[in-house]
């Protein structure tokens, strides 16, 4: 009866660790998916609809439509984003200069733009700060 009574303590300890085990495996594997090489992404809104989202790492120069017409040019190098050109009055996307961290966003109020860098789960931290 005891002997028997062990025997289900142990099966019992072994599934325990079998779920220990497995729990830290996962938790490896997305601390891993979330940390590793997995570049952050340029996302461009115009009025909150996503026009743009492709990787930083990838150098491209385009325009974005603004809102109710005008321009800005976004320019991606060397994993910084930057709006190098737009016919907006006020100009303060265009001096905002690069961004590159992510988290970091550059507005365009006029064109109802906005350039943000969305990276790996931190991007949402930094918006909660
Ligand atoms: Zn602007």
């Amino acid at each position: 009866m005891d002997k028997q009574k062990s025997a289900k303590k142990k099966r019992d300890a072994l599934l325990l660790i079998f779920i220990l085990a497995g729990a830290a495996v996962l938790a490896l594997v997305f601390f891993f998916m979330r940390r590793g090489s997995e570049p952050e992404n340029v996302l461009i809104k115009v009025d909150g609809r996503v026009v743009y989202d492709d990787s930083v790492i990838k150098d491209n120069t385009f325009t974005v439509d603004g809102f109710d017409g005008g321009y800005n040019i976004v320019e991606i190098k060397d994993g910084k984003v930057q709006v190098t050109e737009a016919d907006c009055p006020d100009k303060i996307c265009v001096t905002s200069g690069f961004i590159s961290a992510p988290g970091e966003t550059i507005v365009c109020m006029p064109h109802r733009v906005v350039v943000e860098i969305n990276g790996g789960g931190t991007a949402t931290d930094a918006v909660v700060r």
